[in-house]
């Protein structure tokens, strides 16, 4: 059974139709990379997942799990299991990281019925789950991604996304990548997460991150749909050739 399902989704803004019909199914436990060039769409594949308002759907569902996800609010879409990592992170000004993280962590938690995690309990899964990260408290006094290298700011949101242990996890890539240090240690906090009870999207057009996140499955993504799918040397492929010979596959 799918983890996630999108079947013929069509989604316009502002009178322009940007998802042309995208299919896409991942199974438990996998992790699938959507590569494409830029205004391709891919951004907005993710905004219309997470239930970004100024959007429209025309046409198909998506399911979380067998749920329709389409009909949820965005607070119900992360109740649900769903985790998006944008590739413009929100910056909180005023608010610190480790407050922002135990905030989303208790609303998480409140949607399942279950009381408010005790201030020990937090600071033992922080400091579990940041270890790793190469996170330090200092990092977490500062108010969320304001004034963070991009660096931090991959490594704070995949430190948020091993906290909710969400069972669909996107994330949209920056387009020009990380250095090579944040790229191990992103890499390294993603790989670690990856398990059977959930599956992964990673939406980027830099295949070098594919070196240390290796996906399962890779998917072309060509003007607002999904035009071609393969192992992990489809990645290659396009890094060797570019998109063009994808341009104009039938949908
Ligand atoms: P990608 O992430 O693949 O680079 P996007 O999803 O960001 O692509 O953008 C897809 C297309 O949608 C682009 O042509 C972009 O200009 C257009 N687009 C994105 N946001 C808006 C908006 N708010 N209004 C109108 N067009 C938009
Ligand atoms: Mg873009
Ligand atoms: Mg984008």
């Amino acid at each position: 059974n799918p983890i996630l399902e999108i079947r013929n989704l069509h989604a316009r803004i502002e009178d322009r139709e940007i998802l042309k019909g995208v299919n896409l199914a991942i199974p438990a436990g996998e992790l699938h990379a959507v590569m494409g060039r830029n205004g391709s769409g891919k951004s907005t594949l993710s905004y219309v997942l997470a239930g970004k308002e100024d959007y429209e759907i025309t046409e198909g569902e998506v399911l979380l799990d067998g749920v329709d996800l389409l009909g949820m609010e965005p607070n119900e879409r992360a109740a649900a299991g769903l985790f998006l990592a944008f590739q413009y992170p929100i910056e909180i000004p005023g608010v610190a990281t480790m407050t922002f993280l135990k905030a989303a962590m208790n609303a998480q938690r409140k949607s399942r019925g279950e009381g408010e995690i005790s201030t020990p309990d937090f600071m033992r899964a922080v400091k579990e789950a940041g270890a790793s990260l190469n996170i330090d408290a200092s990092m977490l006094k500062r108010p969320l991604n304001v004034g963070f290298s991009g660096g931090e700011k991959k490594r704070a949101e995949v430190l948020q996304m091993a906290l909710l242990a969400p069972k669909m996890c996107i994330l949209d890539e920056t387009d020009s990548g990380l250095d090579i240090d944040a790229l191990q240690v992103v890499s390294k906090g993603v790989n670690a997460l990856r398990s059977e009870q959930r599956s992964m999207l990673v939406i980027t057009h830099y295949q070098r991150l594919l070196n240390h996140i290796v996906p399962d499955v890779v998917h072309v993504f060509s003007d607002g749909r999904i035009v071609e799918s393969g192992d992990k040397s489809l990645a290659l492929q396009l890094e060797a050739k570019g998109y063009a010979d994808f341009d104009s596959e039938p949908a």
